[in-house]
Formats: structure tokens, C-alpha cells, sequence
């Protein structure tokens, strides 16, 4: 799959390239709405309140256009060099473009630039410069609270997010923001084990967010491997990287 990029596929020209590649995206995103259905019907829920963002990181711009002609509306990189030349090279695309990783203040103005919601806001200080990149841009930044879900110990913190007690206090920093708005929260389910109790502790977490702030109704949760469970604990957006473009290779940083 990663391996035999489009338009690279020895023999062939790059129209049939991109021909087998769209036929592929378009046959994984028909099983990954198929999940999403087969849950939402479980869990008495609708479809259609259910956002699917392809986290398209490690895959080219190519497949961002196939995956946008297919109809797809949301897409999700996690590092910003990475994004922001693939932003770049797919502008003009009806897509709203999610950052979900852990971002350092300096790049804030650059992600700041082509992201409409950034996930991954952990700390206050983040939040002061995506405030001050997105008032020098005039842009309107939606901000998801990222929640670790991990233990409290030596691991906690290396995939980003705030613990839980300091949600209210970053949510009230970004709700005064200029520049951005509080959609909700964002969690990555802790490795291994079964995701349930985690996605239940954040929809908790959720709760106590929207009484005092009802807007902020955003739940990000579920990935390839556990969007069942994440749509069963009420997930409103779900990030797909591997159900959709297929496995990838790892990055040398
Ligand atoms: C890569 C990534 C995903 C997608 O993971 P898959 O298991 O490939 O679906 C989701 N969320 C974040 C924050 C990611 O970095």
C-alpha cells in the first residue's frame, strides 16, 4: 500500500496509479462508514453526529485530493512540517484541516495559518499563542482540550495532554481567548487493554466541561482500532489514519 505510492507503481502511468489507489481509498472508507453505522446503530445513535477525520500523516497530498473527491471533508496531520506544505498543496479543497499532535509554542503561528481546529491544545501557553497567531492571521481557531488518559506516572505526558483536574481552568483560558473557541475535548485511548473504561471517563470529563461551557460539545476519541468502543462512549469525531489509507511506515524524526 505505502509502499507503491501512486503515480510510482512500476509499469504504470501515473492516471493509473492514482485510478488504483482511489479504488482502494474508496473501498477502505466504504468498510470504515460501515463500522461507524454498525456502531451508531448499536449505540442508538445517529451517523450523522459522528464526524470521520482521516489522519492522512506519512501519505502524500495525492491521497488527500482522492480522499476530498471521494467526499471526505475532514483531514488530520500530526506534525507541522509535515502539514503545512500539504495544506499548502491541497488549498482550495473543501476541507477543514485538525491538528492532533503535540505542538510546541513556536510553531503555533504556522499551524495557526492553515489549521481550522488544532485538538491538541494541552496547556495554557499554548493557547496564548494560538490566540496571538490567530488574531494577527483574522482567523477563528477551534480548540479541543487534549485529556491524558493515562496513569499518573514516568510515561504520563509523552503523548501529550493535560490531566484531567486542570480541564476547567484551560477551558476557561481558551474561552476568553481572542481568536479561538472551545469545542471540546480530545483523548487518545492509553495502549493496551480495553479502551472502554478510558473513553467512559472522558465522556465523564466531557459532562462536566458543557455545564460550564454548552457549546464545547466536541468528544475526539477512537482511532482504527477502537472507534466501536469510542462511538459507544459517545465520540463525535473519530481520527482514522490506518482503517483508511492503509499501514504506515515509521518516520525517522
Ligand atoms: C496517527 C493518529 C491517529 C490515527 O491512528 P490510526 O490507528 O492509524 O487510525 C489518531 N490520532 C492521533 C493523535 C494520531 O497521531
Amino acid at each position: 500500500m505505502p509502499d507503491a505510492p501512486p503515480g510510482r507503481v512500476p509499469g504504470e502511468g501515473p492516471g493509473q496509479g492514482l485510478r488504483e489507489r482511489s479504488e482502494e481509498l474508496a473501498a477502505n472508507l466504504a468498510e470504515v462508514r460501515e463500522r461507524i453505522a454498525a456502531a451508531c446503530s448499536a449505540a442508538g445513535r445517529d451517523p450523522g453526529e459522528v464526524t470521520l477525520v482521516a489522519v492522512t500523516k506519512t501519505f502524500p497530498a495525492s491521497d488527500v485530493r482522492l480522499l476530498a473527491g471521494l467526499g471526505l471533508t475532514d483531514v488530520a496531520e500530526n506534525r507541522d512540517q509535515e502539514a503545512a506544505p500539504k495544506a499548502a498543496a491541497t488549498a482550495g479543497l473543501p476541507l477543514t484541516w485538525h491538528f492532533v499532535g503535540q505542538l510546541q509554542t513556536n510553531k503555533a503561528r504556522s499551524v495557526a495559518s492553515y489549521a481550522d481546529v488544532v485538538q491538541s491544545v494541552d496547556r495554557p501557553r499554548l493557547a496564548a499563542a494560538l490566540s496571538t497567531a490567530a488574531v494577527r492571521l483574522g482567523r477563528t481557531l477551534r480548540c479541543m482540550i487534549q485529556v491524558s488518559l493515562d496513569e499518573p506516572g514516568p510515561d504520563r505526558g509523552e503523548r501529550g495532554g493535560v490531566a484531567p483536574a486542570d480541564v476547567p481552568a484551560l477551558a476557561d483560558a481558551i474561552a476568553a481567548a481572542e481568536g479561538l473557541t472551545l469545542d471540546g475535548v480530545m483523548a487518545v485511548a492509553p495502549l493496551g487493554g480495553d479502551p472502554r473504561p478510558a473513553f467512559e471517563r472522558l465522556a465523564g470529563i466531557a459532562a462536566d466541561l458543557r455545564k460550564a461551557h454548552p457549546g464545547a460539545d466536541a468528544i475526539s476519541a477512537g482511532m482504527s482500532g477502537d472507534l466501536e468502543p469510542a462511538i459507544g462512549c459517545g465520540a463525535t469525531h473519530l481520527r482514522i489514519g490506518t482503517a483508511l489509507l492503509g499501514g504506515r511506515q515509521a518516520i525517522v524524526r
